[in-house]
This record gives C-alpha cells, structure tokens and sequence, in this order.
C-alpha cells in the first residue's frame, strides 16, 4: 500500500507514511471507534477524477456525526486536500482511503481528540474481474437496533471480515451476509442486486449500507430503462434468480456467478448486470455509457 516514498495527509499536514504514527493509546484502535471512506479516482481523458468525491465526504462527515465523533473539515476541504495528495504521490488511477479516527482515550465514551488521515494507493478491481462464488454466511449483519448501520464505522468490519474469512474457508470467493431477521443484506463490503424475468432487485435501506455505487446503479437503471425494486427479499429469491451482482466502490460491478453452489442459469454476457457492469466503467471514465470496453 505504501512505500518510502508514499506521502500522506494527517491532520492539515502532508507526511511520509513510513514516518507517520498514530498513539497506541487511541480509542479507534481499541473500540474500532471511528469511521472511513473508500474512494476511487478514475483517469479520465480530462485528467484524474475522483468519482463521486462529494458523496464519499459527505457520508463521511455524515458518519461521524451519526455516531457523535465531533469533526470540523468541509467537504471542499476534504476533496481539495485529496487532490493535492493524488498530485504528490503521481497517482492517476487509485483508491482513496479517509479515515477519521481518535485520540488516546480508555474510555468508552466521547472522544476527546480527533483526527484525520487520507492515503491512497494503486487498486485493481477489489474482488477481480472474473465471475464470483457466494457463500451464505452464518453471521447476520449488525442489527440497526445495535448500532448506527448506515455509518462506515471501524468496527463494523469486524462482522464483515469474520464473515469473508468463513466463506473463504468453506471455499467460496466471497459471503453475502443476510440481516437479523434473516432477509437477504449485503457482502462484505458491496451491494447486492439480483435480476429475475428483466428486472432487477436489491435489498432495501435500513440493515444495509446505502452503498454510493448502489446509488449510480439506480441513476443508470433511469437512464437505460432498467426496472428495478428494493425490497426485503429471502434468500430462497435469491437462489431463484437468473443473475446476480454485487457493487461497490471497490469492487465496482462484479458479476456472481453462484449461491450456495447454485449457478444462475442466465450467462453473464445476457444479463443486466453485464450491462450495467459496463455503462459503470464508462461512466466512471467519463465515456459514452454504452461505449465498448
Ligand atoms: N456495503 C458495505 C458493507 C461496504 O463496506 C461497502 C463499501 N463501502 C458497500 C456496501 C458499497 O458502498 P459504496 O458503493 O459506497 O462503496
């Protein structure tokens, strides 16, 4: 992720990475109490473009508050910074990781200090370009009841990280987690979709992380008069779908080949993901939407 040259933002100030220190005594380290973003900035023909920047500080400045980290950036701070990162470090194409997280504090309640680091770094497509195998995980995502679930906290990644390494070991490339209530949630770290008789359906608001690519899902499902609904969905819809995929920033649009060793029937190629896998990239690179790739 990083080498001695690689050059940070901490707290106003650019830095070597290798140089920079965080105190062993931080609340973030021990609680998992702080929050982050995952950003991408794409090369474009009109030069580096971070996609979606506004969003991605809005939501984090958004779950900061939500979980009462006190923190006093502006968004127009936040993206200008990055760029001038994205320039020191010669990076056209990368993902961008803000993280705000606290000071030495043992207790758990409020923090006492804040701060602010954004790096980033070159980063292929997060779960490769091939098609994925799924794996129902046994763990649910954290109930809403629980904790602030719309907010990208630290200590969320626990859950999904538990559940990543279970279906690995079951051998699947990755897990989808249901809710609490057993309804069909998210992955890891990505949105679900899945598509049954030409349209499309993902789970909705409330167990999930309203996921900024889920969002340009729908924008673009607008724009090529794609149906789709969100809804609280069964695992058995799932299985019973034609196709399916998963979004996110990292993982952009990745196609899923099967759940629970079930293979959707439909090729990838015929589907609408594959088509909305493409309009993304196009999108993102500020191309005609229907562009060949
Ligand atoms: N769900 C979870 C749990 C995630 O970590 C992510 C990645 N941020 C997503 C969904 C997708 O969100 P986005 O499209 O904003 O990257």
């Amino acid at each position: 992720y990083y080498n001695e040259n690689t050059i940070i933002f901490v707290d106003g100030e650019f830095k070597k990475a290798s140089e920079a220190t965080i105190d062993l005594y931080s609340q973030t380290m021990h609680y998992g109490y702080g929050v982050f973003e995952g950003i991408r900035v794409y090369k474009t023909e009109n030069g580096p473009k971070i996609f979606k920047a506004e969003e991605h500080y809005e939501r984090l400045l958004k779950s900061a508050e939500l979980i009462h980290i006190p923190f006093t950036y502006s968004v127009e701070e936040l993206v200008e910074k990055t760029y001038q990162l994205l320039k020191i470090n010669n990076l056209e194409s990368a993902y961008i990781r803000p993280l705000i997280f606290c000071g030495p504090n043992m207790g758990i309640s409020k923090a006492n200090e804040v701060s602010i680091m954004i790096c980033a770094w070159e980063w292929g497509a997060y779960l490769g370009d091939k098609l994925i195998s799924l794996y129902q995980s046994s763990f649910c995502r954290p109930h809403p009841r629980s904790t602030k679930i719309e907010a990208k906290v630290c200590g969320h990644y626990v859950n999904s990280i538990l559940a990543s390494i279970e279906a690995k070991d079951k051998g699947f490339d990755e897990a989808l987690l249901l809710d609490c209530d057993g309804y069909l949630a998210e992955a890891p770290g990505a949105n679900l979709f899945f598509e049954k008789d030409g349209q499309l359906f993902t789970p909705q608001t409330g167990n999930i992380l309203p996921g900024i690519t889920r969002a340009t899902i729908f924008d673009l499902c607008k724009e090529l008069n794609i149906t789709v609904s969100e809804g609280a969905y069964k695992p058995e819809m799932l299985e019973n779908a034609d196709s399916a995929f998963f979004c996110g920033t990292a993982a952009e649009v990745v196609g899923i080949k099967s759940f629970n060793s079930k293979v959707f029937p439909l090729e990838w190629q015929d589907s609408l993901g594959k088509k909305l896998q493409t309009a993304y990239l196009n999108l993102v690179l500020e191309k005609e939407l229907l562009a060949q790739i």
